[in-house]
């Protein structure tokens, strides 16, 4: 019998499709003749090679290094690698990651299909079958294949995919108007804006006439409103046919899997009946299948732009939920939480605005605006000759990963001339596992800064225990799910022990939220529980009333 490696590498020799295996890093370990030939590269020359640089010149840097950090099979339709003579070749590319026995990665192997090797765009080499001559994207059937692998792919993650369908708005008047070659140029010029707007992970195609459609993995609903916008705007520069230059604008309409359809046929009427939608209420705009989408999305964009004037209009405030300790009531801390006093609807919780904030990056402006309100407010405070008390602060995920976190943290302390002590940021534990060690050295810089850091919602997250001795926290804020029913819960009751043992061992503060019973500050207070924030002691408050809490410095 042929040994197993020696049939592995005939099967590989034979195959037109080009195949290289690396390892977990990326280094190529094997490459076959095809491989070879499509990148114009000698085997030997490619063993060894890090295989990004193939890639690297042509798609961004994420990308590449997201291919060796793929936990399951991925394709990618429109990848450009360089060959050896220094020009672009548009391919697609299917990355299977090969598990170790623990279940982590350990070799990858990447395959390219013959069929889809192709020099670039700009060359205008003709394309081979599954693709629009006009434009050179896939054409429906290859379409069709994709949105079926990407359908079988989301059932297994439990994810959603949407679908996009576009028509050029009055497309015959600029046909039979500027002729049909111009109309060919619009077309052509389209597909590559289409091209650049989605990402490696999207397939966009021409599916007949001047409809395009694109397919994209999403986690949530806005991913799509995302692609929507994108596309719409890749229409706002002017096209140039024959010496003229045009405006096109597009209908687009969208269907999402699993709630609109279960395969590509029911996707696309889907699609294609809330772009009929889009083109009746005028064009140059996108329209859902499932019209409570529609009102969904309507709501959220409204939101955004009210969340934005509300910044610039001084709509928000802050109140101040105190922290009591436990053995003698005093108040010992404080959170500032943000509202919304919207001049129409009145009083407006976090809840509502926040995770729309989180997504379009507006948190980042209202983050700033907290952090400098708090810091002043304590300082004044503590200018009034109150026992200084220290400040907490919820910093987001975006707000935690932006490069100028410190500097916008010393900024705010020096402005107002408060201590680094007296201020705390709180983050939650899914925050800090997509990187571990990127976090740690941030949570460090922080820590060095001299301000306090504490893991808001504790338990709730995914954190292993194993880290929490490597974070350079001083808090752990118990959160109040396991606070609620430690009376009646035994299980809950021994968590909350658990936690409270695990910070006292790790010389960590604790701070339970949601007490609102006094039952639940009695078993907090002899459970060794520092610090209280609840309804039992107060609710947020505006600034004025919390003041009062405050007790006046003796001496
Ligand atoms: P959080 O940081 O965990 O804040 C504690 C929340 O629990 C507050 O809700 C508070 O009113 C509520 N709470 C306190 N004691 C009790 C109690 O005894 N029982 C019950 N049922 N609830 C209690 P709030 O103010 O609605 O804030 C909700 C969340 O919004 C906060 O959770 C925080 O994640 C976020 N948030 C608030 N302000 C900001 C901010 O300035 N920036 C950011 N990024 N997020 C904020
Ligand atoms: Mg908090
Ligand atoms: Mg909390």
């Amino acid at each position: 019998m042929t040994p197993p490696d020696a049939l592995f590498q005939a099967v590989l020799d034979a195959t037109s499709d080009a195949v290289m295996v690396t390892d977990r890093a990326g280094l190529i370990q094997r490459a076959n003749p095809a491989f070879e030939k499509l990148t114009g590269h000698s085997r030997q020359a490619l063993v060894g090679m890090n295989a990004r640089d193939l890639f690297r010149e042509h798609n961004d840097e994420e990308f590449c290094d997201g291919l060796w950090n793929l936990k399951d099979r991925q394709h990618f339709d429109s990848v450009r690698s360089k060959h050896a003579d220094g020009k672009a070749q548009l391919h697609s590319l299917t990355m299977t990651p090969i598990n170790d026995p623990g279940g982590e990665p350990s070799q990858y192997v990447a395959l390219i299909l013959s069929e889809t090797f192709q020099t670039d765009a700009a060359s205008g080499t003709t394309r081979k079958a599954g693709h629009d001559p006009l434009t050179g994207l896939p054409d429906r059937s290859l379409l069709s294949d994709r949105v079926g692998q990407s359908i079988f792919n989301a059932k297994r993650a439990n994810k959603s995919i949407a679908m996009l369908v576009m028509g050029i708005d009055r497309f015959t008047v600029i046909n039979e108007g500027l002729g049909y070659a111009a109309g060919d140029q619009l077309l052509k010029e389209l597909g590559e804006r289409l091209g650049k707007v989605v990402r490696q992970s999207d397939t966009a195609a021409r599916l007949d006439g001047d409809k395009f459609a694109v397919m994209t993995p999403i986690s949530a609903i806005d991913d799509s409103v995302i692609v929507a916008e994108k596309v719409l705007n890749g229409m706002r520069k002017a096209f140039h046919l024959k010496d003229e230059e045009i405006f096109a604008t597009l209908s687009v309409g969208l269907s999402v899997f699993p709630t609109d359809g279960k395969d590509f046929d029911e996707l696309l009427k889907g699609a294609l009946s809330a772009m009929q939608f889009a083109k009746q209420a005028g064009g140059d705009q996108y329209r859902f299948f499932a019209s409570d989408m529609n009102t969904k999305a309507k709501n959220r964009l409204d939101l955004e732009k009210r969340i934005r004037a509300a910044l610039v209009n001084n709509e928000f405030v802050l109140y101040y939920q105190p922290k009591v300790n436990p053995k003698n009531n005093q108040v010992k801390g404080g959170e500032a939480l943000i509202r919304w006093k919207d001049p129409v609807r009145g009083m407006i919780g976090p809840g509502e605005f926040i995770p729309v904030a989180e997504e379009t990056g507006l948190i980042v402006d209202i983050g700033t605006w907290v952090m400098k309100e708090a810091c002043r407010q304590t300082k004044e405070w503590q200018d009034k000759g109150y026992e200084p008390i220290k400040m907490s602060v919820n910093v987001s995920a975006h707000q935690f990963r932006a490069k100028d976190l410190l500097d916008k943290v010393i900024a705010n302390l020096s402005a107002c001339g408060l201590e680094a002590k007296w201020l705390e940021l709180e983050i939650t534990e899914s925050m800090l596992m997509n990187d571990i060690d990127a976090a740690i050295a941030r949570m460090q810089k922080v820590r060095d800064l001299g301000c306090g850091l504490s893991i808001d919602d504790f338990g709730t997250g995914y954190s292993s225990l194993s880290y929490l001795g490597r974070f350079p926290i001083t808090t752990l804020k118990i959160d109040r799910a396991f606070v609620r029913d430690v009376q009646e819960n035994t299980n809950t009751a021994e968590i909350a022990r658990a936690i409270i043992g695990l910070s006292r061992g790790l010389n960590l503060e604790v701070v339970a939220e949601g007490a609102e019973l006094l039952e639940h500050v009695d078993f907090l207070r002899d459970n060794g529980c520092d610090s209280i924030q609840g309804f039992y002691y107060s609710k947020p408050l505006t600034a004025l009333d919390f003041e009062k809490m405050l007790t006046k410095k003796t001496a």
